[in-house]
Formats: C-alpha cells, structure tokens, sequence
C-alpha cells in the first residue's frame, strides 16, 4: 500500500510538471498542444495503474475487513479452546500425580534448586515421625540429625549423580531405610536443580532375615546338641563300655531318649512350618473343650500322679468354632508344660470366661512362675526362660510357638500372665460356634 501511494504520489508530480512551466508554454501553441496531449495521456495512465484499481479495492475493503475479523475471532476462539483443554489436562495429570504420591507407600522427598525440602507425602513424614507439612522450606539439615541421610541429599545436590543406600535412624526411631536418591534435572544438559528421594521402610524385612538367619542357627545348635550326645555315648560303647553290662543300659536309655528328642523337634519344626506356610487348612467344626482336656490329663495321668498334682476343671457346655487336632495340640502343649513346670504339689485349673462372641480359656499353675523380662517373648521359637531346664526336662523350645500360631489362625488372642514362685495363668481365645 505504502509503495502504491509513493508510486501515485511521484506519477502525479510528473503529471502537474507542465503547469509549472506553464509561461513558457502558453507563449508558443506547438507546446500548449503538447501540454493538453500529456495531461491528457497522463491522466489516463494515472487513472488506469492507480485510482481505478484502488478505487476497486476500496470497493470490497469492508467485506475484506469483515472476513477477515471473523476468522480471527474463529481462530483465536479454537485456540482459546485448545489452550483451555491443555490446561484441564495439566491439572488433572498434576492432580492424578499428587494423589498417587500421596497414597503411595514408600516416602518420597524432593529439594528444590536451593537445597530445600519442596516436597514431602504422608508415608515420608509417617515414615520419619514429622508432623503434616512440618519439613517443607526447610533444608535437609534442619529437618534430619542424622549426618549420612543429610550427607546424601547434599552429595546428590552437589554432583547431580544418583546415589541409593541403606541407613538406620537414630534412636528413638531406629528405622532401617532404602534411600534411592536422584537429582531432578529440567533438561538432560542442565546441571542438577534439585533432588527427588525414595525412602522405604525395611525394618519389618531386616528383622525377617535376621529371625531367619536366628533361626536357621537355633535349628543347627539345636539338632547338634542330641545328636552329639548320641555320638559321645555310641563312641563309649565301641571303646570297650559294652563290656559292663550296667554301664551300656544306662547309655542305651540315654540315646534312646536323646533320638526320642530329635524325633520331637523334628516334629515340631514341621508342624511349625506348616502352620506358618498357611499350606494346611483348618477343619473346623463345633467343638467342646471339656471332652478334649479330659483326653489329654489321661495321656498325663501317669505325671500328674508321679508329681501328686491336683487336676480341676470348670467347663461349661459351650461350644467353639475350632479344629480339634490343632485345639488338642494347643492343649498338650500348654497342660504339658504347666506339669512340667509345676512342683510336686502343686495344682493345675483349667477354666473358661464368656465374651460374647469369644470364649476365653485359661490354664493356671502353681509352678515356678516366669520372670517379667521374659513374658514378650515366651512365644518366640526356641525361646526358654531356662535352656539346661527345658532341655533336662525334654523341651524342644517350640510349644508356645506353635500354640500361638494355632490361635491365631482361628482369629483368636494368647497372652500369659505369671508371677515367679507363684504360678503362671495361660489365657487363649476362640470364636464361639455360632447357630447358622
Ligand atoms: P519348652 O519345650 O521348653 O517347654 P515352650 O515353647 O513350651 O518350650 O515354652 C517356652 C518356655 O516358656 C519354657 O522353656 C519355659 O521356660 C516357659 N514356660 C512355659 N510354660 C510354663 C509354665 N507353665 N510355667 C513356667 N514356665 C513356663
């Protein structure tokens, strides 16, 4: 446009040129003429190239205008909208982000690019004891005493490599942690801005493996015991011990009561682990327990009477819902040990408490009591308050183990309640058979 206005302009100075010689040529008529052609001419090209194509585009420049208008309005709306939709989509996906971070179970910590704590979801404040919101702004520093997760946090920071470890809290909380930390970088070139760390909490694992490296120790030793007595005593027989005839009785009894104990643990580990393994299934049916305590004080007959110990039992006729063969052996294995541990004398009660939709029972002594120290874990494999004594009197260190395991799985509770010199009272609960 500009260009066609410059053109018109400079045409149209070459077009008035002549008036402005205009003296010179109305004096001679040769010129005038001359004159009247060019303006004529002149007028014509002017009007051809400038004023009749700018008169035509004048002519369709509103409804230029107004197309125009209208499209850009369309456009701008499309974009508008597009715009819109992009940003629906970035909340939802950050809102989706925050929720799976916030229901996520491992703890998640992210720094920005200052050093300070930006982020931190419920499991990681659950996990390091922090109250809601309490770490955010601050740096690692103030929020952790403890230097190597500071030190971590710093070394990812400052070195942009990731770094994964594990760690233990300080008391009181002593967690052992996996940390996995990596450096948030917004370009693959960029230097690290911040630091994004996975914290999982692996003190319920720790503990497997040690209860199970515990375990497989406590098996060895405990197998290795009998078995080397067996060896002793088979060696001082073949030296020349057969010769007394006295001498060789006594230690066939002993093997032979040594082999009955391996027998025994041998038993109970695979009763033990196939309770734990969940491989067998219950067989419940309606049971009573008056029946059942009466099977096993027969089986105990010959102690109780050795040991002139006083049986009662006050049973009522209810019923549970319960798999005999497991309820028997949670019987042998707590009336067993309430003889063994019970001075000649002394007596033993087997009673019941109603709790609506429970039956409590409990079996009460008058032995030798437990110490407190050792109540939290009377129920842990090979745990005895007395080795040599248990040993002596052919335990195997697993009984309460695997009664607690049968409680438990029929949704019952076991607890213990003892004074030492006085007596122990064993409390377990069943569900009671229910009519439908
Ligand atoms: P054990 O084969 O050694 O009897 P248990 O698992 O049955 O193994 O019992 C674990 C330990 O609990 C026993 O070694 C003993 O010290 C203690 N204990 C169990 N029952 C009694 C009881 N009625 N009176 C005193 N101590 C008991």
């Amino acid at each position: 446009m500009y260009r066609i206005r410059l053109q018109f302009i400079t045409g149209l100075v070459f077009f008035i040129l002549p008036v402005f010689f205009s003296k010179y040529i109305l004096s001679s008529p040769g010129l005038t003429l001359l004159a009247a052609g060019w303006f004529l001419f002149g007028g014509y090209l002017l009007y051809s190239y400038f004023l009749a194509p700018l008169e035509r585009f004048s002519a369709i420049l509103p409804e230029v205008k107004t197309a125009h208008f209208t499209e850009f309005i369309r456009e701008a709306g499309a974009h508008l909208e597009e715009l819109k939709n992009i940003a629906r989509r970035a909340i939802q996906e950050k809102e989706e982000m925050a929720s799976i971070l916030f229901s996520m179970v491992e703890g998640v910590v992210a720094t920005d690019s200052g050093g300070r704590i930006s982020f931190m979801n419920p499991a990681a404040e659950k996990l390091f004891n922090l109250e809601r919101g309490s770490a955010l702004g601050k740096f690692p520093r103030e929020v952790w005493r403890e230097f190597e997760l500071v030190e971590l946090f710093h070394q990812v920071f400052v070195t942009g490599r990731s770094q994964s470890k594990e760690l233990t809290l300080d008391p009181p909380l002593r967690k052992h942690l996996s940390l996995e930390l990596v450096p948030i970088r917004p370009a693959e070139d960029e230097e690290a801005q911040g630091v994004l760390a996975m914290v999982r909490d692996i003190t319920r694992l720790r503990h497997l493996e040690n209860m199970r490296t515990e375990f497989v120790a406590n098996v060895s030793h405990e197998l290795r015991t009998p078995l080397t007595s067996i060896k002793g005593f088979i060696e001082t027989l073949l030296d020349g011990g057969l010769e007394n005839l006295e001498a060789t009785k006594r230690f066939l009894t002993i093997i032979y009561q040594e082999t009955d104990r391996l027998n025994r643990l041998i038993n109970d580990l695979l009763d033990l682990s196939h309770l734990e393994s969940g491989e067998t299934e219950l067989k419940r049916a309606r049971i009573f327990l008056a029946p059942l305590v009466e099977e096993v004080r027969q089986t105990l007959q010959t102690r109780l009477a050795e040991k002139k110990l006083s049986f009662s039992v006050e049973l009522g006729p209810t019923a549970v819902w319960a798999d005999e063969d497991r309820i028997r052996e949670v019987l042998v294995n707590l009336l067993d040990n309430a003889v063994k541990y019970t001075p000649d004398g002394g007596s033993i009660k087997v009673s019941e408490v109603d709790h609506g939709d429970m039956q409590e029972f409990i079996i009460c002594d008058t032995g030798i009591g437990i110490p407190r120290e050792s109540i939290p874990r009377l129920f842990e494999r090979f745990y005895r308050v007395d080795k040599a004594r248990s040993r002596e009197m052919g335990g195997t260190g697993l009984g309460l183990s695997i009664v607690k395991h049968i409680i438990d799985r029929h949704e019952g509770k076991v607890w213990v309640q003892s004074e030492p010199g006085k007596g122990s009272c064993f409390h377990f609960t069943l569900p009671k058979f229910q009519q439908e």
